[in-house]
């Protein structure tokens, strides 16, 4: 019996972000997504948000065995041993056990991870690091997100929140090809300096104004780097060394032999050949390897790494 569940499974997966929830089925052990629905997320209410989550998870009723476990991958921490949600996104989770009030109203059982967590199991086990004992996955989107995976497992440490490399006063104010220093931003984790704060899509447009550009977005200053236009090159030439630089520190600090990146940013070929090729000249193993490179999984990456989730959690309880 034990045996047939690890072997295969339909698991009912959703990736919660600050703008939408994405609901569907996922098969193991193929990872094939059969069917997927989108909601707008509720963020200012949590009662508004299960209701949310009930409901479409309703919708897959009669389309999946009634014990289908949810698995949700999230835009938060989660803490290891109070299972309490932390979500900048989702402000009206903050606080609270989700695993625990969403299992008791939908009668099934509940697995939550970091999407950054889920984003980066996806790609180590059937994604573009396949075959990579350490695997740091890189989220480069409207902010910065990371995570660690060890021999398929998700490391999240003591206190849930191992691989996020954005936040910490780590960012280089004074980066080599500028004569004067950056300003020290305030970030949204509360701390000033964080690489978030220059590193993400908004990051990349406050950079660009740091520098004394016009206002420009991280889509139209990325196409402007592409046809080399002087302001936009600047920009990212400096983005790509304040990036780099806590990046290898991370790779070095690992031992991670392979980056996926996702999110907006990441999953540019060109900006991050750029970064490949910024991060490889500062690593201490030098390899002829690329080690920076765009994850293959795009938008399912959130959905799979949640029902990879619940195989590693039955596996490790059988
Ligand atoms: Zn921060």
């Amino acid at each position: 019996m034990a045996a047939d569940r690890s072997e295969s499974a339909t698991v009912l997966a959703a990736d919660v972000g600050g703008s939408f929830i994405r609901m569907a089925t996922v098969a193991l052990p193929s990872c094939e997504i059969e069917q997927t629905v989108e909601r707008k997320t509720p963020t200012e209410d949590a009662e508004t948000f299960l209701a949310s989550i009930a409901e479409a998870t309703a919708y897959f009723s009669g389309t999946e065995r009634p014990e289908a476990p949810l698995a949700i991958a999230i835009a938060g921490t989660i803490h290891p041993q109070s299972r309490v949600v932390t979500s900048a996104n989702i402000p009206c989770l903050n606080g609270v056990d989700l695993e625990r009030a969403l299992s008791e109203r939908l009668d099934r059982p509940v697995a939550l991870l970091n999407d950054a967590n889920a984003f980066a199991l996806a790609e180590s086990k059937i994604g573009v690091g396949r075959g990579h004992a350490i695997v740091f996955g890189a989220v480069l989107g409207t902010g910065i997100g990371g995570g660690l995976i060890i021999d398929g497992r998700v490391i999240d440490g003591a206190w849930g929140i191992a691989g996020e490399w954005g936040h910490g006063p780590i960012a280089n104010q004074q980066p080599s090809s500028l004569d004067r220093p950056l300003p020290r931003l305030p970030c949204g984790c509360g701390r000033t300096g964080c690489v978030d704060t220059f590193g993400g899509a908004r990051g990349l447009e406050r950079l660009h104004r740091a520098l004394g550009h016009p206002p420009a977005s991280s889509h139209d200053i990325v196409c402007g780097w592409k046809s080399t236009r002087p302001d936009c090159t600047q920009t990212i030439t400096i983005w790509a060394e304040m990036v780099s630089e806590p990046l290898t520190l991370a790779i070095n600090v690992t031992g991670a032999s392979l980056v996926p990146t996702g999110g907006g940013l990441g999953s540019d070929p060109d900006l991050m050949a750029l970064l490949n090729r910024e991060v490889r000249a500062r690593i201490s193993h030098q390899t002829t390897e690329p080690v920076v490179i765009p994850g293959m999984l795009k938008r399912d990456a959130g959905l799979i790494g949640a029902a990879l989730l619940w195989r590693n959690t039955w596996q490790a309880t059988e």
